[in-house]
């Protein structure tokens, strides 16, 4: 959502420097706000937009070309061929236009067809005795009749107390084109003079307030190239290859997924529970030393910070919300290291649901803490205990379960792994990291887009979820961090880009390591969340298409990286993370080169290793 800040006269300058969206001059001598100083230098990304009412062309052009405006708003009675001819003056450096209606009770939405090719935004004012700057809100219940698709400004009265009806109001579908919150008389000590604490707190909730009450769980734009399509392919890779007697269970959940994920209850109850459950938007942090030492700007994305230790939870809420709707009384999942599987666990407890959870034996053996979490947050533990008794045969054990239950059952896939939807829902589900990245480095840094999103990919969940919004921005680019184990052409790693070859694993074409008569090799890794045969297929693709650059870093290398985060920055990350944290030997960046790193976990699960490892 947008801000647009109105009325400018004593401090333009100070309230340009929260960087809001849009700046208004107001130029009508009858206004107490009327503008007639210097525009000062303004933030690049901020658009200075004029307000007028029924001024003569020639004055309007004169403001635009004098102070260089980006946009006019119009107050009066400016009929459309007004509009159209400003517009039309103006075809080479495009001058937005803007015109306001204002609004009582009740308003006659005929009065904006014949506006529709002339300008280029509605915006929608309380009706008082001035034009603008009355103080008080109209009823937005009005708008619920919005019949057009015209992105709009909403305006008149909005202060701070507002800001749990914008909440409100922006979780409703006709929020769907509101482009921007304009304030303006309610942020004042006096006419034109504007409180700076309070404007920067409005900005604040706003921009919180959107992202937590409308998760746009994975709005994309139609003809995205990285995306997957809706048979569920990203390029060549994805799809569903599945035994026949899974097919109603897929296809149950392919119909109705992103259905579901766009009712609004369903949003409204995700985002609650990421917020007051999860502890959701996680901060994303300047770290300070690490940046120095490296020479680049890098951010800190903390996942480690969710409930759990770690992003997978995102997933798990969103698929034990989805399995409600579909009137699902029981969950199985599979689990390799765990981690998944307490995820899992924790979801099903919060909700009151059965939950069994799948696991290898000798993984049960190595993975007792995890175990223990399982039972005592009251899920079944079931071991596996055919072949090589690791995370496949767990897979094997839950896809049989799920075959002989396809009714009351749903099947929680921890990753971006999987046939179709499972690898899109996950990705929407996680998309959340890359929707507050976004805010989060606007309010930073000025801007949303990094030059780029570092994640470690084990399926590659958490790598999708960073990179979800960033997908078809060329200018964000895309680095992929693997386990290399003990080297890769040791025989012993999961190194999957680079020892792949085209294969299908649990239901999804995409690239795994294999034999050469195309059994699956067992992978390896020091990190139970990488030590996985596939990647997702939108990874897969990432890499075939080189749209993602993709690094495999060593066990070795992944320890001391994370040793040394731990002592830069007083964070011990998960040791998956870890490995994302060691591309810093192996990549230069440039010294302004804004750098997100996806933290996707914390450490403390993974201290016997690090203790062992280093004889701590
Ligand atoms: C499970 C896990 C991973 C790997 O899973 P993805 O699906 O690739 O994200 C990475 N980091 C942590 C902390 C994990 O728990």
């Amino acid at each position: 959502m947008k801000l647009k800040v109105c009325g400018m006269k004593y401090n333009p300058q100070e309230v340009a420097a929260l960087q809001p969206d849009y700046l208004g001059f107001i130029f009508w001598g009858k206004s107490p706000r009327s503008f007639d100083g210097e525009i000062p230098g303004l933030p690049e990304n901020t658009k200075k937009v004029g307000v007028f009412v029924d001024a003569p062309p020639n004055e309007i052009i004169a403001k635009i070309d004098k102070y260089g405006l980006q946009a006019v708003q119009l107050h009066g009675n400016e009929s459309p061929e007004f509009c159209k001819a400003l517009k039309q003056h103006y075809a080479q450096k495009p001058v937005k236009i803007i015109k306001v209606f204002s609004i009582k009770a009740d308003f006659d939405f005929g009065l904006l067809d014949p506006y529709e090719n002339s300008c280029d935004y509605f915006l929608f004012d309380t009706k008082g005795k001035l034009p603008g700057g009355n103080g008080y809100t109209f009823d937005w219940k009005v708008l619920q009749n919005y019949p057009a698709t015209k992105p709009y400004f909403l305006s008149g009265g909005i202060g701070l107390e507002e800001v749990e009806s914008l909440r409100e109001f922006m979780s409703r579908p006709e929020a769907k084109y509101c482009h921007a919150i304009d304030v303006n008389s309610r942020f004042e000590i006096e006419p034109g003079l504007k409180e700076i604490e309070k404007l920067k707190r409005f900005k604040e909730k706003l921009m919180k307030n959107e992202m937590n009450v409308t998760p746009s769980l994975g709005k994309r734009s139609a003809n995205s190239l990285y995306h997957a399509n809706e048979k569920g392919y990203y390029g060549e890779f994805g799809g569903a290859f599945i035994p026949e007697m899974l097919y109603p269970n897929t296809e149950e959940l392919r119909q109705n997924y992103i259905r579901i994920m766009e009712e609004p209850s369903f949003k409204q109850e995700f985002d609650q529970l990421l917020k007051d459950y999860v502890g959701r938007p996680t901060p994303m942090y300047f770290a300070d030393r690490l940046s120095k030492k490296y020479g680049a700007k890098i951010y800190l994305k903390r996942e480690d910070l969710c409930h759990t230790g770690a992003h997978k939870v995102n997933n798990t809420i969103g698929q034990i919300l989805m399995a409600k709707k579909l009137g699902k009384k029981r969950i199985i999942a599979e689990t390799g290291a765990g981690q998944h599987g307490v995820a899992t666990a924790t979801v099903c407890a919060l909700m009151g649901i059965e939950c069994v959870i799948y696991m290898g034996e000798i993984d049960i053996a190595r993975q007792a803490p995890n175990v223990a979490r399982m039972k005592m947050l009251g899920a079944k533990v079931r071991p596996a205990l055919s072949g090589s008794r690791t995370l496949k045969d767990a897979t094997n054990e839950a896809i049989r379960d799920w075959i002989n239950n396809p009714v009351d059952t749903h099947y929680i896939i921890g990753s971006v792994v999987g046939p179709h939807p499972y690898p899109d829902m996950v990705a929407r589900f996680q998309s959340v990291i890359s929707e507050e990245i976004k805010w989060q480095l606007k309010e930073k840094e000025g801007r949303e887009n990094p030059d780029y999103v570092v994640a470690c990919v084990g399926g590659g969940s958490n790598a999708a979820g960073a990179y979800y919004h960033y997908l078809d921005d060329g200018d964000v680019g895309i680095i992929a961090v693997e386990a290399a184990g003990k080297g890769i052409d040791s025989g012993e790693s999961a190194a999957t880009s680079a020892l792949g070859e085209v294969g299908i694993i649990h239901g999804s074409k995409t690239l795994l390591m294999q034999t050469q008569d195309g059994q699956i090799t067992e992978p390896y890794s020091i990190s139970a969340g990488l030590d996985y045969p596939g990647v997702g297929p939108m990874h897969a693709h990432l890499f075939r298409s080189g749209r993602g650059e993709f690094i495999s870093i060593t066990d070795d290398e992944a320890m001391t990286a994370g040793l040394e985060v731990a002592q830069l920055e007083g964070i011990i990350p998960a040791i998956e993370t870890s490995h994302a944290f060691a591309i810093f030997d192996y990549r230069e960046f440039k010294q302004d080169d804004i750098v997100v790193i996806n933290l996707s976990g914390r450490g403390d699960k993974d201290l016997q290793t690090y203790i062992d490892y280093f004889k701590l």
